[in-house]
C-alpha cells in the first residue's frame, strides 16, 4: 500500500481537512502518478456538500489532475516514468459497451468509475486529486504537452473538454451566434472554445463587474442576466450554452433563442427548474444537456489546446486555501479556475 496525504470533507457540514489514507500499489497496467496541480471544479463544492445524496464521507475530491508518472505497472505500454499527464472525471469504464467501443465511455452503459466518489470493484470509494498521488488505469490516463504551463492545463481535464466536446458535438462554429450563461470555470473555457471555433460570442452574466474580462476572454459581446435587458435578446441566438451552477429560470433564456435553436445545459442545479412547453414549442426549439468527454476526445481537446495555447485562467492556491477558494467560488470572486499546488501539501 502506498501511503498519502490529501484534504478531504468529513461530512456534509465540515470544512475540508487534512486527511492520511492508503492507495493500492499500481497492478500490470495501472500508473503511479505524482499529483502537481488539481483545480477545483464547482461540482466538487456540490459534492462535499452533498448537494445531490450519496456522498460518501470521507470524500477526497478533485478531478482536474496534471502529475508526473512516477511508476508504472509491468503491463503497460503507453506511458513511462516522468511523463507529463493529467486524468479527469473518471478513471474507468466498462470498455466493452456500445458507448465505451465508441469513444464515449462518459455514458458506459455499465456506469463509469468516477476519479471522486466512486466504487471499486473491491468496494472501496474512489479518492481524487485533492492528494498527493493517484493510480489510474493507463487508459483513463491523458498526455499533457509540455508546452503549456501544467497549473493553466488542469482545469481543461473538465470545465475544458465538458465545453469542447458539448461545442463539438453540436457543431457550433462560424456563421453561429452563440450565448454563454454564466462567466465561471466552465463558462470561461466555453468562451476560449466558442471564440476559437469562430462563433459570434456573448457573455449573459449576473455580474456586472465581469464585463472588461469577458471581451479580454475573447466574447464579442456582454449582457447582462437582468429580465428586462434579456427580453431585449428573445430570437437572438442560434445556440445557449448554461453553465449556472444554481436553480434559474430556463425559460427567460430559451426565449432569446431563434427558431430551431438549441440550449445545451452543463450546469447541474441541485434543485429542479420548471420548463413552459409554449417556449419550446412556438419556435421549435431545443434543450439538451452534455457531459464531460470521452478520453479519446479529452486527448484531441489537449493535442488542440496545445496547438493553439489556450489553458484555463487559473488563480494557484495552497491547499491550506481550499475552504476559502470554496467560499469565494460561491459568491462568484475567481477568476476564473482556483488550482491547488499539491507540492505544498
Ligand atoms: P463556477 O466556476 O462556480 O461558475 C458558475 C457560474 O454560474 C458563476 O461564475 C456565475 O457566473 C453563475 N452563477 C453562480 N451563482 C449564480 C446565481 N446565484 N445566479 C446566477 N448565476 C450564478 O462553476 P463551474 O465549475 O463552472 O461549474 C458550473 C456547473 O457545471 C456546476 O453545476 C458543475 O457541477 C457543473 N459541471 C457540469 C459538467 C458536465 O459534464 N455537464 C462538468 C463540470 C461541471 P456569472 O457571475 O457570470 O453570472
Ligand atoms: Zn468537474
Ligand atoms: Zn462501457
Amino acid at each position: 500500500m502506498i501511503q498519502t496525504e490529501g484534504y478531504a470533507a468529513l461530512s456534509n457540514a465540515s470544512e475540508l481537512v487534512p486527511f492520511s489514507f492508503e492507495r493500492e500499489e499500481p497492478q500490470q497496467n495501472e500508473v503511479l502518478i505524482d499529483i502537481l496541480y488539481c483545480g477545483i471544479c464547482h461540482a466538487d463544492i456540490h459534492q462535499c456538500k452533498n448537494e445531490y445524496g450519496g456522498t460518501q464521507y470521507s470524500f477526497v475530491p478533485g478531478h482536474e489532475i496534471v502529475g508526473r508518472i512516477n511508476s508504472i505497472g509491468r503491463n503497460v505500454t503507453k506511458f513511462s516514468r516522468g511523463e507529463l499527464v493529467g486524468v479527469g472525471y473518471f478513471i474507468n469504464s466498462c470498455g466493452h459497451c456500445a458507448n465505451c467501443l465508441s469513444h464515449e465511455e462518459q455514458f458506459c452503459d455499465n456506469g463509469i468509475t468516477p476519479t471522486q466518489n466512486g466504487m471499486l470493484s473491491d468496494g472501496s470509494i474512489t479518492k481524487g486529486g485533492y492528494s498527493k498521488c493517484i493510480v489510474v488505469n493507463e487508459n483513463y490516463v491523458l498526455k499533457v504537452s509540455e508546452k503549456l504551463n501544467p497549473i493553466a492545463v488542469a482545469p481543461l481535464l473538465c470545465a475544458g473538454i465538458t465545453t469542447y466536446s458539448a461545442l463539438k458535438h453540436n457543431g457550433i462554429g462560424k456563421k453561429h451566434k452563440v450565448a454563454i450563461l454564466g462567466l465561471g470555470g466552465l463558462g470561461h473555457m466555453a468562451v476560449k472554445f466558442a471564440v476559437s471555433f469562430g462563433a459570434d460570442v456573448t457573455v449573459i452574466s449576473s455580474s456586472a463587474n465581469k464585463e472588461e474580462s469577458a471581451r479580454r476572454l475573447g466574447s464579442h459581446h456582454f449582457i447582462l442576466a437582468d429580465k428586462e435587458i434579456l427580453k431585449s435578446q428573445s430570437e437572438n441566438y442560434d445556440f445557449i450554452i448554461d453553465t449556472i451552477s444554481v436553480k434559474h429560470d430556463y425559460n427567460l433564456y430559451l426565449n432569446c433563442l431563434k427558431k430551431d435553436g438549441t440550449m445545451i445545459l452543463l450546469g447541474v442545479p441541485p434543485e429542479a427548474s420548471v420548463l413552459e412547453a409554449h417556449v419550446l414549442i412556438s419556435h421549435r426549439r431545443k434543450i439538451t444537456g452534455s457531459f464531460i468527454g470521452g478520453i479519446k476526445e479529452t486527448q484531441e481537446m489537449l493535442d488542440y489546446c496545445a496547438e493553439h495555447s489556450i489553458v484555463s485562467d487559473v488563480e494557484l492556491i495552497c491547499p491550506q486555501y481550499i475552504n476559502s477558494a470554496f467560499d469565494r467560488i460561491l459568491k462568484g470572486d475567481v477568476k476564473y479556475r482556483f488550482v491547488i499546488d499539491m507540492s505544498k501539501i
